[in-house]
């Protein structure tokens, strides 16, 4: 891997933590922050798969170091703070991928789903956010935070409600957490990405739910999915100081299907 330092999105020096990184999009956030010149924390509750993507880092000439976090348990955070603390003694981009899709009808058995998406998509993130802002606000550089939400957000999601609240209160945390540290004077970005149909295991799962693949892919997005690298170009944008003046931004990217 060519280090880009002297390229557009110059990471280096930077350490970034992604959550869920072993797979997907992450992964492909972690590759593409590896490639800009950062120093990836590459974290997720399936700690091998962690391991193995900071592997394919370090393998191609960056630097990566992983970790299993589950950003369930706020122990977990607590730890990785400390870690982060003590190896790095800073904190300039965290990256919030962690999520899970379950499927629910309002009315039904909604209440179960709600609360285990919750627990990952939403308070994960919070407890993400949290972390990260004690280590920026007390170093004092300036941050980004990035956050994925969805395309789900946006719209009704029938079979996905609580999916799709999860993703809404995603956004919502982003721009009141980015407006909150504008006024408070720090330098931290906070920012929602709201990708479609990205070819993951996580698309799959929808895919198979609703039914014949061949079929709802022409329904469900503009001619193609997405990649994990597409979504992973634009974090890397909002990592870099190339978006310094992005913050409390909801970002679709899902090639018009939405427009
Ligand atoms: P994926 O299922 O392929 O990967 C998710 C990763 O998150 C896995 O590595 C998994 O181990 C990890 N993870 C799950 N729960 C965790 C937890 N409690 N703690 C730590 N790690 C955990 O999913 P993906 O498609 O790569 O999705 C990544 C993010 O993008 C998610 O937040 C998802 O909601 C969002 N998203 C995905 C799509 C899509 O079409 N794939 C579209 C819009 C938004």
């Amino acid at each position: 891997m060519t280090n880009q330092s002297d390229s557009w999105l110059n990471l280096s020096g930077r350490v970034a933590l992604v959550t869920g990184g072993a797979q997907g999009i992450g992964r492909a956030i972690c590759g593409a922050l590896g490639k800009a010149g950062a120093v990836v924390l590459v974290t997720d509750r399936d700690a091998q798969g962690a391991q193995a993507a900071a592997a394919e880092i370090v393998e191609a000439g960056g630097t990566a170091h992983a970790r299993g976090l589950d950003v369930t348990v706020d122990a977990d955070w607590e730890a990785a703070e400390a870690w982060v603390r003590a190896e790095f003694g800073r904190l300039d981009v965290l990256v919030n991928n962690a999520g899970i899709c379950l499927f629910d009808r309002v009315g039904d058995d909604a209440l179960d789903t709600y609360r285990k998406i919750f627990a990952v998509n939403v308070e994960g993130a919070l407890l993400g956010m949290r972390t990260a802002l004690r280590i920026m606000r007390e170093t004092g550089t300036p941050g980004s935070i990035i956050n994925l939400s969805s395309v789900a957000a946006k719209s009704g999601a029938p079979r996905m409600a609580s999916y799709g609240a999860s993703k809404s209160a995603v956004e919502h945390y982003t721009r009141s957490a980015a407006l909150e540290n504008a006024q408070l004077g720090f330098d931290i970005r906070i920012n929602s990405v709201h990708p479609g149909m990205i070819e993951t295991d996580m698309a799959d799962q929808v895919y198979d739910h609703y039914g014949d693949r061949e079929k709802l892919i022409p329904q469900m997005t503009t001619g193609r999915n997405g990649s994990p690298e597409e979504i992973a170009d634009l974090v890397t944008f909002l990592a870099s100081d190339r978006s310094s003046f992005v913050s409390g931004s909801a970002i679709v990217i899902d090639r018009a299907k939405t427009a």
